[in-house]
């Protein structure tokens, strides 16, 4: 059978869903190309208050991002947002509308758990049922940020498995899911961008300049030009491993474990100026140690000591992940592989999830 004939029966034995379904709640989020509610089911009001549900009302990308959903519910549905249902609202008075349906997987994005006093130890809390056999301290917090890499890692590898690259990976888009006490990322609103244009430009505005690669192009601008879409949101696997766009996901979530090591790049502007620094250092993340480390007050010093643990295999890991040449960065696949997530303690952990 044909991979779309499966995708349309597929589709014809799910519930569809139309505006009148849906009862607004609570306003999530708004960015620049949609809004996000929890919503629940009309016909169905949910005995609790708040929604089930969550709806994105989307423009411009809309179409896009249904299409990568629906992609995503097929070949990896454990790295993403359970997607439910998406269609086209066409009004007159607001111009068309794409609507987006998930379930609402929980409250709380990794964001949002970054700037507590208590991270990581709240995430530990969360992932985690049994007492720890570990002190307080570097050591337990080294685990438990080892669990949520992995996580994110997982969900990465997946994505990638199936031929999308994301692009705007960041804490913000990575929400914890209460159902499967894991993390899963959220919003491919801009990872269909770059397979759409020609010479897959990346526009400006879907990137994330906190989290994005230096490199301007994912694609080679040799590439020839990419069939349009949805054909074009499957890259062949020659141009896939001639240009290794993963590995633009795979710096952003290099970035999250900096972030998450150091307590105090855990917001966002701080964030914003260690990358001027590390831009001044040719992207170079053993330069940009030289040149912090002899002055480091003790938070910065202390995300040091997390990573140098067992021999600095953390360290290791993050310096293959953050390089400014997208072929020299590790795979998310090779990164799980990686002696970091190797360790006798961290087995435990996996079988407790
Ligand atoms: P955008 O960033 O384009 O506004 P997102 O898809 O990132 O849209 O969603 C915005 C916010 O809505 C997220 O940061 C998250 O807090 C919340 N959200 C999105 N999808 C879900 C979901 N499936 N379950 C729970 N919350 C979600
Ligand atoms: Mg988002």
């Amino acid at each position: 059978f044909d991979m779309f004939f499966l995708a349309f029966v597929e589709r014809l034995f799910r519930p569809s869903f139309r505006k009148d379904d849906f009862v607004l709640g609570k306003k999530l989020g708004e960015g620049a190309f949609g809004v996000v509610y929890r919503v629940s089911l009309a016909k169905k009001p949910s005995s609790k208050r708040e929604g089930d549900l969550v709806l994105k009302k989307a423009t411009e990308y809309g179409a896009v991002e249904i299409w990568m959903n629906e992609r995503v519910r097929r070949a990896c549905a454990n790295s993403c947002a359970d997607f439910v249902y998406g269609f086209l609202e066409r009004s007159s008075k607001k111009g068309d509308e794409y609507w987006l349906i998930w379930r609402f997987e929980g409250e709380t994005t990794l964001y949002d758990l970054m700037q507590s006093k208590e991270f990581p130890y709240n995430v530990e809390a969360m992932i985690l049922n049994e007492v720890q056999d570990l002190p307080k301290g570097l050591e337990r917090e080294n685990r438990i940020i080892q669990t949520i890499m992995r996580q994110i890692l997982f969900a990465l590898d997946g994505l990638h498995s199936t031929g999308i690259v994301h692009r705007d990976i960041k804490p913000q888009n990575i929400i914890f899911s209460e159902g499967s006490q894991s993390f899963k990322i959220i919003d491919l609103g801009a990872a269909a961008d770059l397979r759409v244009g020609i010479n897959y430009i990346p526009n400006e505005f879907l990137l994330d300049p906190r989290y994005a690669a230096p490199e301007q192009y994912i694609m080679s601008t040799q590439t020839p030009s990419a069939p349009s879409p949805p054909v074009a949101t499957i890259l062949s696997p020659v141009l896939w491993q001639m240009n290794l766009p993963d590995r633009f996901d795979v710096y952003s979530a290099g970035l999250i474990f900096l972030q998450m090591a150091f307590p105090g790049l855990h917001t966002d502007n701080s964030l914003i100026q260690f990358n001027r620094q590390l831009k001044r250092c040719d992207y170079d993340l053993v330069a940009w140690r030289k040149s912090v480390e002899p002055r480091a007050g003790p938070e910065l010093r202390r995300g040091f000591e997390l990573l140098d643990l067992d021999g600095g295999i953390g360290w290791e890991l993050l310096t293959s992940m953050v390089r400014y040449k997208a072929r020299q960065r590790i795979s998310a696949k090779a990164a799980l592989a990686h002696p970091y997530f190797d360790r006798e303690g961290l087995l435990v952990l996996s079988f407790m999830q």
